[in-house]
């Protein structure tokens, strides 16, 4: 059952209880990326404004580097095997209002942070929420559901749910520093609005957030022009050396292993995006990029890019149980990187086949 509720009525802090106690968690998806971190920081701007008390913001994994200059980032706690659950307990048993950005399950949170949410997110006492964009979500998880999988970011569609109508949310209460976090993530789940559904609605945000004080220059500097040089250096590499392009079945696809990690001295955040390039070159529809991790025990991680109408996601979800969106997909596969190079191939030849005409 989808919210009818507007946001700004389920972001409401004084039914929570008393002044001390209204505290909130965010909790994101493991590896967050832009979408995900800017979401949580955009409202946890907004509620501290509205007057929580205090708002966490708790994911599994490390955020890419180019993210660390946003309004309150250095708050996130990012959590590993090795992490302290301890003080991590504490906060979420004393949440009130428990928000869940960016995915739509709980198995996306990621080790040891799931079980330690999904002990809270049925209690009476927390209001639990959902604001996603990803296909099929758990309808039975929250208390309410904000999902549209027709949004291109979910920092967009938070935007929209508290920036439309008469509500005016964001000059209220949001401000410039909520509108330039929820800006970056609009930016990068659309590569700066070059995938994903690009339209009128989303443009319209765009200014509105622009008009709240977004910082636009500081995004396209800070976000999308501060590559380390290491990873221009490995996209050199990738592109000469490493990627199979197929042109007649309008496909490209490759690999990184830890040891190429280790010679360009990349970190796990800086591959983000690279998926996307060979999507430039005329006539490729869907890209596929697979690589181990720095722990060998961890699984081979596999992105899935397509063009136009091609459902990617159907090769990350029947292939390696993954998912995500039409045209961006992702899986983990426990095996080789040679094992899962094979499945990717046959099942992009045959998604191609099936869907000719896409
Ligand atoms: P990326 O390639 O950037 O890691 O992921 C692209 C999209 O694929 C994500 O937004 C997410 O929806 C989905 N995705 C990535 N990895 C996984 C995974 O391991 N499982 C599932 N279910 N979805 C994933
Ligand atoms: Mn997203």
């Amino acid at each position: 059952q989808l919210s009818n509720r507007p946001l700004s009525d389920t972001l409401e802090l004084t039914s929570l209880g008393d002044v001390g106690e209204r505290r909130v968690v965010i909790v994101g998806h493991k590896s967050p990326d832009g979408d995900c971190i800017g979401s949580a920081l955009g409202l946890r701007s907004y509620l501290l404004a509205r007057g929580a008390d205090e708002v966490s913001i708790l994911v599994v994994g490390r955020m890419p580097d180019n993210l660390r200059w946003l309004p309150g980032a250095e708050t996130v706690h990012q959590l590993s095997a090795q992490s302290d659950l301890e003080p991590i307990r504490q906060i979420l048993a004393q949440a009130r209002l428990l928000l869940l950005v960016d995915f739509n399950h709980l198995g996306r949170i990621g080790n040891p942070l799931e079980g330690l949410v999904a002990e809270i997110v049925g209690k009476p006492e927390v209001r639990s929420v959902m604001i996603d964009h990803h296909p099929e979500p758990d309808m039975g998880l929250v208390n309410e559901m904000y999902s549209d999988t027709s949004a291109c970011a979910t920092g967009f569609l938070i935007a929209e749910l508290l920036g439309g109508g008469a509500s005016r949310e964001l000059e209220l209460h949001g401000g410039a520093d909520m509108a330039t976090c929820l800006l970056a993530a609009t930016y990068t789940d659309t590569g700066l609005l070059r995938h994903g559904q690009i339209t009128p609605t989303l443009f319209r945000t765009i200014a509105h957030l622009l008009e709240v004080g977004a910082r636009h220059e500081e995004i396209v500097l800070r976000i999308f022009k501060s590559d380390k040089l290491s990873r221009q250096r490995l996209l050199g590499y990738i592109i000469n050396e490493r990627t199979t392009y197929d042109l007649d079945l309008g496909v490209a696809v490759f690999t990184l292993r830890q040891e190429d990690f280790d010679r360009f001295g990349i970190e796990p955040g800086d591959t983000e995006g690279l998926v996307n390039v060979p999507l430039d070159v005329a006539g490729i529809r869907a890209v596929a990029f697979l690589r181990e991790q720095r722990d060998p025990d961890e699984p081979v991680k596999i992105s899935l890019r397509s063009q136009g109408n091609l459902p990617v996601n159907e090769v990350a979800s029947a292939i390696f149980g993954g998912g995500g969106h039409l045209n961006a997909a992702g899986a983990e596969y426990q095996g080789t990187l040679s094992d899962a190079l094979a499945l990717v191939w046959e099942g992009l030849r045959e998604l191609v086949h099936r869907y000719p005409d896409c």
